[in-house]
């Protein structure tokens, strides 16, 4: 296995050492193969709102796969997914969905969709931003690739591999930056299928929307006829019932959706309008398919999940674990003089060590990454896990309380103070 893992973001390339190999995992904690436990913040990097092994998402699972593991037909299953995941998202009014396995199957597909339902080539992606590893998509891109390499320059792929045929059709502009998009727009917008960002950036670390940027982004895809894409793969149903398009109030036309409405069993989505996915195969010329997509273990994990998740509050506590995680990460960042800018949305935060404020690409990659590592290795020798690179969001989830987000701040103070330069 290159590097001892199946994805390269769980490696510890950009911190030193060696991860440790996990055996278990239960509500926020996680045990490694040498009986260490952990206090968990990657949560799988997303899917995992609801802690680790929920009795419920278990109870699920396990029925499901009773019932025999998927069958190639189609499952009542699917369509109760389907429409609860359609209920929550008011703005895909006349909506259709189509369940894949991956996140970067649902961005691959809907780029697809795009570009047919457009006529035109071009797709604009954000620096920074991460999309899944979608040919097309490996410019300028974050998540692992920001951690591991230097960045690519504009318009090259930042992955071998990748013809640079393939980027060609790529436009880059910064995150955050409405004058660019407006420029980019005004160059070439009649060729400009759609605009794929994440509607809050996290995998250059979490940033949030400039107020204005997603609606300026609206109104320039309405202008010149492009579709926009709100990749919420990693946003969608964990920082609102709804995503971050019913958060900001602003309406895509294709939305990505993966992680939590599989509830830690492989999935992805698309959804838009009717009228855009009669387009799919088999109703329309565009084709795209999957033997295991819709699979009823991911189907049954997603709707125990997302049931969770609809109970009354859901939001409202995961919103409060965030933000007290936030509060006692930025006062021991003052007690122990540390310049810390902490980030967060309900269930996402990233402290960036940088005096901040991050609100760019360029803000996020100033950060001190050295002081990360070495403060990295602290907190998971003191049994705290986060994610091992600087440039990831980490995920608290509902299974946090108040005592385990004391004992973090409590590993971060002593991290801060033990590698104070
Ligand atoms: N899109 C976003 C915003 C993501 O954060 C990710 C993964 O982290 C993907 C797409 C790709 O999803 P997957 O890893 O399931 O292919």
């Amino acid at each position: 296995m290159p590097g001892g893992v199946s994805s390269p973001v769980r490696s510890f390339s950009a911190v030193g050492g060696t991860p440790p190999f996990i055996v278990s995992a239960t509500g926020c904690r996680m045990t490694d193969a040498e009986g260490k436990s952990y206090i968990d913040y990657v949560g799988s990097y997303g899917p995992l709102i609801a802690g680790h092994a929920h009795p419920k998402v278990v109870a699920a699972i396990t029925t499901a796969a009773a019932n025999g593991t998927c069958y190639g037909a189609p499952t009542p299953c699917e369509v109760d997914l389907a429409e609860l995941i359609l209920s929550a998202f008011p703005a895909v009014a006349d909506g259709m969905i189509r369940f894949v396995n991956s996140g970067t199957e649902a961005v691959m597909s809907a780029l697809r969709l795009a570009r047919a339902a457009t006529g035109r080539t071009h797709v604009v992606k954000c620096i920074g931003c991460y999309h899944g590893h979608v040919d097309g998509l490996l410019a300028q891109a974050g998540s692992g690739l920001l951690t591991l390499s230097d960045g690519a320059r504009a318009s090259e792929p930042s992955s071998a591999g990748v013809p640079a045929e393939l980027v060609r059709t790529t436009l880059l502009v910064p995150y955050n930056d409405l004058h660019a998009a407006e420029a980019l727009f005004g160059a070439h917008g009649r060729d400009i299928a759609c605009f794929a960002v994440e509607p809050i950036a996290g995998n250059m670390g979490l940033i949030e929307p400039a107020p204005g940027y997603l609606a300026g982004l609206r109104r320039l895809c309405d202008q010149y006829g492009a579709l926009l894409l709100f990749d919420e793969v990693m946003t969608g149903f964990r920082v609102a019932w709804g995503g971050a398009q019913t958060l900001y109030g602003v309406r895509p036309d294709i939305t990505t959706l993966g992680k939590v409405i599989g509830g830690g069993v492989p999935v992805g989505a698309y959804m838009a309008p009717g009228h855009l996915m009669k387009q799919i195969a088999p109703l329309g010329p565009v084709y795209q398919a999957g033997t295991l997509s819709g699979n009823p273990l991911a189907m049954a994990a997603g709707l125990a999940t997302l049931g969770i998740m609809r109970e009354a509050g859901a939001y409202e506590a995961l919103a409060g674990v965030t933000g007290s995680l936030a509060e006692g990460l930025r006062a021991v960042a003052a007690e122990t003089g540390t310049a810390i800018t902490v980030n967060h949305v309900c269930g996402m935060i990233t402290p960036f060590f940088s005096a901040g404020p991050v609100d760019t690409y360029p803000a996020a990659t100033a950060s001190d990454t050295r002081r990360f590592a070495s403060v990295f290795h602290r907190l998971l020798a003191g049994g705290v896990n986060v994610p091992p690179s600087q440039f990831e969001a980490w995920f608290p989830s509902l299974a946090h309380t108040p005592a385990d987000i004391a004992e973090t701040v409590g590993t971060f103070r002593a991290a801060l103070t033990a590698t104070r330069p």
